[in-house]
């Protein structure tokens, strides 16, 4: 899983155009996309069965262009107007996820250069494959190859309890907090069997299923008769995988417990679905549970953030540690193509994000790159 060296040259080049001065980060961000956007195709016409599936980092390089032409143009970029003092649940996860991403969030209408395929499959998977399908389709799944992503006693509680709200739909209904300007709507809430609400919110994340193993090696292992006791070790590492929950989605799920009057909710549930691809399809393998109580630790957590966001949007400007800037999780943020911060130039972060910061800078263009460009990247 790489680039071919031309498209390495090329990607390299247009990351100092879009302002990176480190060649680490470069290097991070780089690999970080692959994971990404690199993906498997499948091609029925190879002559070897063996090359059938072949990696292409192509989507990379259309995300690294289409941020260029974006950066290139940012007078042409529409900009939304701040909702007054009002916030969401969804906008104090993001402030907690980055600064930056909420003020962008805030101030730009999404673009073409914005489309993360990371999310539109997590939101398609969000719509066939959520709690609230599982719910209406409880022991359908027979297959044990995709029966092991709905294992987890957390799961089969939720299964079993009443479902009051979901946040999904046509018209959901949106909760609103009068005294602390919330407003929002959770993705589940349910009546558990001794009375008590609780809330619910899922994250789809791509991560490789260790019980997935590529056509490849598939073909391969059948011929070589060592597919079973394989798929055996895989099932191991599969049961060993950890779990890691963002302390922003765990902040989103606190805002609903901290803020929603219509019901007296006692606890959350952050649910993670993991995620893969088995024959070009998404599929989830994996389900992995955090609860969240209203105790003095999560009090302090939301309280923190809370009071950093309402600052921020009081002041318009903050200031931005650009040595906290971790590439892998700007190459996964939807918001990278907008942001002047990753490339670590910047010590502020203002709201609402000023259009007139984006911008690209000189580099020189790679000599190998000369010939033919458009052809061989
Ligand atoms: S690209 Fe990085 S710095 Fe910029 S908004 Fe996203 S996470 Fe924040």
């Amino acid at each position: 899983m790489k680039y071919t060296p031309r498209q390495l040259s090329f990607a390299q080049y247009l990351l100092r155009r879009i302002g990176f001065l480190r060649q680490k980060d470069i290097d991070v961000y780089l690999q970080h996309l692959l994971k990404v956007k690199g993906r498997y195709h499948f091609n029925p016409k190879a002559k070897n069965a063996f090359k059938s599936w072949q990696y292409s980092a192509k989507a990379c390089i259309d995300a690294l262009m289409a941020e260029i032409k974006l950066k290139g143009s940012p007078t042409e970029i529409k900009t939304r107007k701040l909702n007054g003092k009002n916030w969401t649940a969804t906008s104090l996860s993001r402030y907690a996820f980055c600064s930056a991403a909420f003020s962008i969030g805030h101030s730009f209408e999404p673009a073409a250069a914005t489309s993360n395929e990371w999310i539109e499959i997590g939101e398609c998977l969000h719509q066939s494959l959520r709690l609230g399908v599982r719910y209406n389709q409880r022991n359908a799944d027979p297959d044990p190859f995709y029966q092991r992503g709905w294992q987890n006693p957390a799961i089969t509680k939720m299964l079993r309890s009443k479902l009051v709200h979901v946040g999904h739909g046509e018209k959901p209904q949106l909760f609103q907090n009068e005294e602390t300007g919330f407003s929002g709507s959770p993705d589940y809430i349910f009546q558990d069997r001794d009375g008590a609400y609780f809330v619910v919110e899922e994250k789809f994340i791509r991560q490789d299923d260790p019980m997935n193993p590529t056509a490849l090696k598939l073909m391969r292992e059948e011929l070589a008769g060592t597919l079973e006791a394989k798929n055996q070790d895989r099932y191991q590492v599969w049961e060993k995988l950890p779990f890691y929950f963002f302390e922003s989605h765990i902040i989103q799920v606190l805002a609903y417990l901290y803020n929603l009057i219509e019901y007296p909710l006692s606890y959350g549930y952050l649910v993670y679905w993991l995620y893969d691809f088995k024959d070009g399809e998404p599929y989830v393998f994996k389900a992995g549970v955090k609860k969240i109580k209203l105790d003095e630790k999560s009090s302090d957590l939301y309280q923190q953030y809370k009071l950093k966001m309402g600052k921020f949007m009081q002041k318009g400007v903050e200031a931005f540690d650009a040595a906290l800037i971790n590439p892998k999780k700007c190459a996964a943020c939807s918001f990278s193509p907008f942001c002047m911060q990753k490339t670590r130039r910047l010590d502020h972060v203002w709201l609402p994000y000023p259009s007139d910061a984006l911008r690209l800078f000189p580099s020189e263009f790679p000599d190998a790159l000369r010939p033919n460009l458009g052809h061989q990247i």
